[in-house]
């Protein structure tokens, strides 16, 4: 069977890793977690104390030249986990700054490129599933599978609330609301590569559906694609 790119994009907080983790262990597709890249970034930008908006390209280059981004899977945890030069950062690019900065510093046009740039790098031979904003549109156009997920902003709050509760980690249910609300207003009114579903995407609104069932809907989608059922 050839391996294929499954992308799937969507709104913040749709379930969108939780299912591209999941699809990629029951295929055996490595995985990559493209907003944990611009997390990571952001989170170096607000360590450094970095404007990205004030730099130019070129020091924008400078600026990523200097960030390392690394992924390793946590047997214990049973999670890839975001390493930001050799430093696990995975419980930092979650937190409350990062939320907040992150849809602005991914706005940069010279972060964009070089990121994407990593992304098909890690897509070359297929066999991978990525999860972001812009994969199925502009990473890999080509993409033999896309998906589009969405669920309604209040069930992905209260999904989001139950996972950082979960963490330990104790958010105002209409913060979390709000910050979900205004990444996607910012994400689907940006100049580059703004969220918008690919023509020959498929639409996924898992507002009410569980994580077994959604994982087999797209394996379902998976073997029509694979048998061939599907226009490519
Ligand atoms: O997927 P996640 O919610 O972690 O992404 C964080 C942010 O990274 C998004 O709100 C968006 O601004 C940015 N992002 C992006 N393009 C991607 C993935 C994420 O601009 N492919």
């Amino acid at each position: 069977m050839q391996p294929i790119i499954i992308a799937i994009d969507g709104y913040s907080s749709c379930g969108k890793s939780t299912l591209a983790k999941a699809l990629a262990k029951r295929l055996g597709y490595s995985y990559m977690d493209t907003g944990a890249m611009y997390r990571a970034v952001t989170l170096f930008a607000i360590q450094h104390q970095i404007d990205v908006h004030e730099l130019s390209d070129a020091e924008i280059d400078e600026m990523v030249d200097q960030i390392q981004i690394t992924f390793s899977y946590n047997r214990d945890k049973e999670i890839s986990e975001t390493y930001l030069n050799g430093e696990n950062v995975e419980a930092l690019i979650r937190g409350k700054e990062v939320s907040e900065m992150v849809s602005l510093v991914s706005q940069q046009s010279a972060i964009r490129r070089r990121m994407i740039d990593l992304q098909r790098r890690a897509g070359k031979n297929k066999g991978i599933v990525l999860d972001g904003r812009d994969i199925g549109t502009v990473v890999f156009p080509d993409a033999e599978l896309k998906l589009f997920m969405t669920a309604k902003a209040n069930i992905r709050a209260e999904r989001r609330y139950q996972e950082l509760k979960a963490k330990g980690q104790e958010l105002d249910f209409e913060e979390i609301l709000k910050n979900i609300e205004e990444r996607d207003f910012n994400d689907t009114n940006r100049k580059e590569h703004p969220l918008r579903k690919a023509e020959d995407a498929i639409v996924l609104d898992n507002s009410t559906m569980n994580q077994e069932e959604q994982l087999d809907w797209v394996m379902n989608l998976f073997y029509n694609k694979i048998n061939g059922d599907l226009k490519s």
